[in-house]
């Protein structure tokens, strides 16, 4: 069995089945092997895999060899007929599907044992990605994701604070970020415009009473208009009045974590 994730496999996948990538579904076929061992350095025996968008398989055919299950959910119909004659092996399981609709939490739950969850991420729908594994799911050791690399930064608090948004602030809250490598663009077939970073995001299973889906809904309130202040916006959006000097004229990228749960409890505070 070749593998995969090499530029002569993939070429020759393409050109067997005449497949050309889409870019309506955000598809950049991994070439390097080396990238696919640090996408799946934290999988072992005992760990279940759940991947999103797995392509022409370049990260299951490894991930198989490595894991105790590989359930993998790919939306475009043409690539599960290349996987289904291609990943020949027992512990892979493939379904056509778009990973937005899955009910993740009720999946995830019918799952015993170590759970990473991995993904090659599709551009177009990153942060929709993201937002839906980090707030559906207390039920996932760690998610492994390759991002554009802008995007990846606001994570690890590299990028202006300017730029920062809720879904970074929920991952604040939920997980432990950090960065795994840098992928150079001429990693994939096509090559994208923009060079990636594959990050880890642990989960931090917190343990308190908030209603995560509740927060994020705060969260989107506050960053109504990024040039108001938060307290302006969440009035705005029918939130309690909240009497606090100290937040006045304060915007989105002056407040940290800490801040918005302060001001989450006092809007649900009676
Ligand atoms: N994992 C493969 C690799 O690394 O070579 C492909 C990665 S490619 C960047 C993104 C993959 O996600 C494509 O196979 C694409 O068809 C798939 N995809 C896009 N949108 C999706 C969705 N909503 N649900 C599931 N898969 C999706």
């Amino acid at each position: 069995m070749n593998t995969i994730a090499t530029i002569n496999e993939t070429k020759r996948l393409l050109s067997k089945y005449d497949y050309f990538a889409k870019k309506k579904y955000g598809q950049n076929f991994l070439i390097s092997s080396n990238v696919v061992d640090n996408i799946l350095q934290a999988v072992d025996k005992d760990t279940t895999v759940v991947e999103i968008g797995p392509g022409l398989g370049a990260i299951s055919q490894l991930a198989c060899m490595k894991a105790k299950e590989v359930f993998a959910f790919e939306i475009d119909q043409d690539l599960c007929h290349i996987l289904k004659e291609n990943i020949v092996f027992d512990n892979f399981h493939l379904e056509n599907l778009d990973f937005l609709k899955l009910n993740l939490n009720g999946f995830l739950s019918q799952i015993n044992g170590k759970k990473i969850i991995i993904s090659n991420l599709p551009y177009y729908i990153t942060s929709e990605i993201l937002t839906k594994v980090i707030l559906q799911s207390g039920n996932y050791d760690c998610l492994i994701a390759m991002m554009q690399k802008e995007v990846a930064n606001r994570f690890v608090h590299k990028a202006d604070k300017k730029q920062i948004n809720q879904l970074q602030i929920l991952a604040q809250l939920c997980c432990e970020c950090e960065v795994v490598c840098q992928v150079n663009r001429n990693n994939f077939i096509p090559a994208p415009n923009v060079d990636s970073t594959i990050l880890m995001f642990k989960n931090k299973f917190i343990n308190f009473d908030i209603d995560l889906m509740d927060f994020y809904q705060f969260l989107n309130a506050c960053f109504i208009h990024r040039r108001k202040s938060v307290l302006t916006n969440l009035a705005a959006s029918g939130y309690k009045k909240i009497q606090q000097d100290k937040y006045i004229t304060k915007r989105v990228e002056q407040l940290s974590l800490n801040d918005y749960l302060f001001l989450y409890g006092e809007v649900k505070n009676d």
